[in-house]
């Protein structure tokens, strides 16, 4: 319930944010987003668009690209792949490059 509101209360604050920079919004357009048993929130086009380009860049903090060897999603702080186990990026080809020479 508690993270409901909190959903609820951030879509009214982005909504009212940006309704005070489109004083003319258009009426006949938008969507009405309802979280949980509170009174929808109405956003106009403008502000449906803006929601819709704010979550497609929302760039996750752990999201630290994919794994070179499985294409995983999953890479920890030392950007070592949790699916497979092999480090990632550059630093991670320069150690398997470095192994596969001592094998
Ligand atoms: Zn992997």
């Amino acid at each position: 319930m508690e993270l409901e509101v909190e959903v609820a209360a951030a879509l009214h604050e982005f909504a009212a944010r940006l309704a005070a920079l489109d004083p003319a919004p258009v009426r006949s357009a938008g969507v009405a987003l309802r979280v949980g048993d509170a009174d929808p929130v109405v956003l106009s086009e403008s502000v449906a668009a803006a929601l819709c380009t704010a979550l497609r860049s929302y760039h996750d903090p752990r999201d630290r690209g994919r794994c070179a060897q499985c294409g995983g999603p999953r890479l920890d702080e030392g950007l070592q792949c949790l699916d497979c186990g092999q480090p990632a990026g550059l630093f991670g080809q320069l150690i398997r490059e470095r192994m596969a020479r001592h094998q």
